[in-house]
This record gives C-alpha cells, structure tokens and sequence, in this order.
C-alpha cells in the first residue's frame, strides 16, 4: 500500500519534525553550555568565565560577581581577625582562648611566658595537662571563676618570686577565655608598704611608751629635784627622737610626692662645703659635751663652680653623710669631706671616715628604709634609719648616684657622683 499523503498535509509535519529537531539540537547545544558552566565552577577558585552570552552567560556572570563579594567578605574578615589578634598579642595581660573541652584554641605571648607554653607546640592540648600548679589544677576543676586567683608564675624561683593573678571567664558555647598579669611589682609594693607601716609604728611606739613610763613615774613617786629633772632630760631625749623620725619621713614623703628639681638655682659649692665642715665640727663638739671634738673633720673642695638643684636637698643628703661620718665614727678617728671634680665633666663628693666599716652583707641593703647594721649605735645617737634612704632619694632626683664602699676595720667610703649637666665651672 503506497503512502500517499496530500500536499496540505505535508506542510504541518514538516514544520512539526523541523520544530522538533530545533529543539532537540537546542537542548544538546545548552546541555553543553550548561556543561561547561559546571565544569568551571567546579573550579576553586574559578578562572576565565567560559560563557559571555545568552542566560548561561548572565548567570556565570552573576555567581562570579557574588564569588568575588564572598572573596573581598572573607579577606575584610580574616584582616579584622588578624587585627583582634595582633591586638591581644600586643596586651601585656596574658590571653588564652580554650574550648569547651578545656583545649588551648589560641594564646598571646605573654601567656606563653606566664605558663610556660609553646605557641605552636601546645595548640589544642588541654591546659590543665600544661599548667600543673596545684592551686590552677582545682581552681579549673571548681568551675566557680568569680574570684582571681593569685599563682606562682613559670619561671618563679626563691630568690626571684614571680606571682601571677588569674581569672576564667565563660563565654560563647562553653568555651572559656582564660586572662593572666603579672601581679609581682604589685605585691612586693603592698608588701613594702605592710612592713613600712609597721616599722613607723615600731619607731614611735618605743619611744612613746618610755615616755609614757616616765611620765606615770613622775606622777605617782615622790622624787627628788635631781631625779626629776634626770626623768626629764630623759623624756626630752625620747621627744627629740620622735620628732626627728617626724621629721625625716616628711622629707621623705616630700621628696615622693614633688617633680625633679629643675637646672635654673645654682648654689655655689665651696660655700656648701664650708657650711658642711661647720657642721661636722659642731657635731663632733655636741657628741664630747665640750668645745673640744671628739674626731678631726677636714674638707677639701677643688671645685669652685655651682651645682644645680634644691640646696636644701642637697645640703640635707651631704649632710646626713657627714653626721653619719662623724656619729659611727670612735672618738679621735678622722673624717675627710671632698668635692672634687672628674675628666669625664662629673663632679664627686666623697665623704671618708676612719670608723669601723661595714661588712660586705650590709652594703646593699643601706638604703632601705629603717635598714640599721649597729641598731644600737643609730639609737643612741639619735639615728632614723632613714638617713640613707634619703640620700638616695636626692641624688636620685639629681640625676646623681649613690656609691658606697666599705670593708671592715678599714673605714667607709660614701660618694655622690653629679652628673655634668648640674655643674657649672667657676668664671
Ligand atoms: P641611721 O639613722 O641609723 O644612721 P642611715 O640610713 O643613715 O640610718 O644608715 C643606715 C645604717 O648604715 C646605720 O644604721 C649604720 O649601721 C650604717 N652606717 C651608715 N653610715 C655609716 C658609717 N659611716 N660607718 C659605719 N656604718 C654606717
């Protein structure tokens, strides 16, 4: 049987198998451009956009667009994150980041100093296998971080105490931020203050309480005219004491408490040295009760220019060298006070006492406050403790340095050295 289709019947399905095949090479031509626009994104990062045209083009386009916002999103991030963390490295508090669990996610350098870690090393090791001090140990295990706790740090040795105040804070799912300071200037500051508390208090209490002893004597007994005025002459000596203790420790408070002498007073030198080998004399002739001294006292300026500074202070701490000179020294020993001037354009003002040295022990230990080698020997003669500490505190303040030098049985050596810019040459 012979197909026999018509003429207007051709046209229709001509049209249709046309409009077919079309579709069909179409569908194959945007599978393999859909093809090639997954093949480049496969890429990461993707490079070269395959399609410029038509919605594959658009659509490459688009996600490119959005890849490069994602990019310059995650750089902004990473630099802020970068920013944080250099920022935290630069606290001098120690910072360390745990999880949940307990694992180190990050720390500064000061932690790793703190407690001994290694940056790299101890990343997510948990911290309580790492810091083994028994009081960190149960202060993690309590879960209780409202209160500080104050640690040995690392490197704490006996003679070199390092303590540490800790705290954990809680924060975002479970993890835990863990801040660390050094707390040893602190302490040794709190402790100085506790022990110069209660050396003042001991200071006057002793004298205090001899005076009240007196004073309840001279109440309640019959005394003669001679032992009465003995009881006060007494009393005397003990006020005398108190107030010169008063005394030094406003200086010292004072010379705490206000700014560096400035380089505009000048105060002439050979006149400083006379006034102190005065005073020295007048010294030596009060300690022997007559007008004769108990010790030779020679001074020797070859310096004829100015110092600059307070004269006050500097008259009260070459003073106090001297009076100690003259206090610790025996009867008859010699006391030798110079000024003289340097090569390098210093100056050095020595005080030289034949007495009975100070043994090497001590020697560092001078300065501090109510530090005494002969506690008996300051008493009598109406020493503070305090004395050398306020040299030390004006030759400070002068830009000056204390030196002191001393062997028993061999005398003593006191010497401040004045630095160039306080000094000015005779015309
Ligand atoms: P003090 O008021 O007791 O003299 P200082 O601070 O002036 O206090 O001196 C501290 C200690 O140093 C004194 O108690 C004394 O033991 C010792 N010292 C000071 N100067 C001399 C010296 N020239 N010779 C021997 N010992 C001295």
């Amino acid at each position: 049987m012979a197909w026999a289709v018509s003429p207007e019947a051709d046209h229709p399905v001509a049209a249709l198998l046309g409009a077919l095949c079309g579709a069909a090479l179409w569908f194959v031509f945007d599978i393999s451009r859909a093809a090639r626009a997954l093949r480049w994104m496969r890429f990461d990062p993707p490079q070269g956009q395959p399609l410029q045209r038509g919605v594959w083009g658009e659509l490459l386009e688009r996600v490119q667009r959005s890849l490069r916002t994602r990019d310059r999103e995650i750089i902004d991030c990473e630099k802020r994150l970068n920013d944080f963390l250099s920022a935290l490295q630069a606290s001098p508090n120690g910072v360390v980041l745990l999880d949940p669990q307990g694992r180190i996610e990050w720390c500064n350098q000061t932690a790793a100093s703190h407690f001994g870690l290694d940056l790299k090393r101890d990343l997510q090791q948990t911290i309580g296998n790492l810091v083994r001090d028994p009081g960190f140990v149960s202060y993690l295990a309590s879960r209780d971080f409202d209160q500080e706790l104050l640690m040995p740090g690392r490197d704490n040795r006996p003679g070199r105490p390092i303590r540490l105040s800790v705290q954990l804070y809680p924060y975002g799912g479970g993890r835990l931020l863990l801040l660390s300071r050094d707390v040893t200037a602190v302490e040794q500051a709190e402790a100085m203050r506790r022990d110069f508390v209660a050396n003042v208090s001991h200071e006057i209490r002793t004298p205090l309480t001899v005076l009240s002893g007196f004073v309840e004597t001279l109440q309640t007994l019959e005394l003669s005219a001679e032992e009465r005025d003995h009881y006060l002459s007494l009393m005397a000596q003990q006020s005398a004491r108190m107030q010169s203790l008063v005394n030094d420790l406003l200086i010292l408070s004072r010379l705490e408490g206000s700014p560096p002498p400035g380089v505009e007073v000048w105060s002439s030198v050979p006149l400083l040295m006379r006034q102190l080998l005065q005073d020295g004399q007048a010294l030596t002739q009060v300690m022997n009760g007559t007008e004769h001294p108990l010790h030779e006292v020679h001074a020797d300026c070859q310096f004829a220019g100015q110092i600059s500074g307070i004269a006050q202070e500097l008259h009260s701490a070459m003073g106090n060298l001297v009076s100690n000179a003259i206090r610790y020294t025996p009867p008859g020993g010699r006391i030798d006070i110079s000024f003289r001037p340097s090569q390098d354009g210093q100056a050095v003002f020595k005080v030289a006492d034949s007495g009975p040295g100070i043994a090497p022990e001590h020697l560092p230990r001078l300065t501090e406050r109510f530090y005494r080698v002969d506690r008996s020997r300051s008493r009598e003669t109406g020493g503070t403790g305090l004395g050398l500490a306020i040299v030390k505190h004006v030759a400070q303040r002068h830009g000056a340095t204390l030196t002191i030098e001393s062997q028993l049985g061999k005398g003593s050596r006191f010497r401040i050295t004045f630095p160039a810019s306080r000094l000015r040459p005779a015309d």
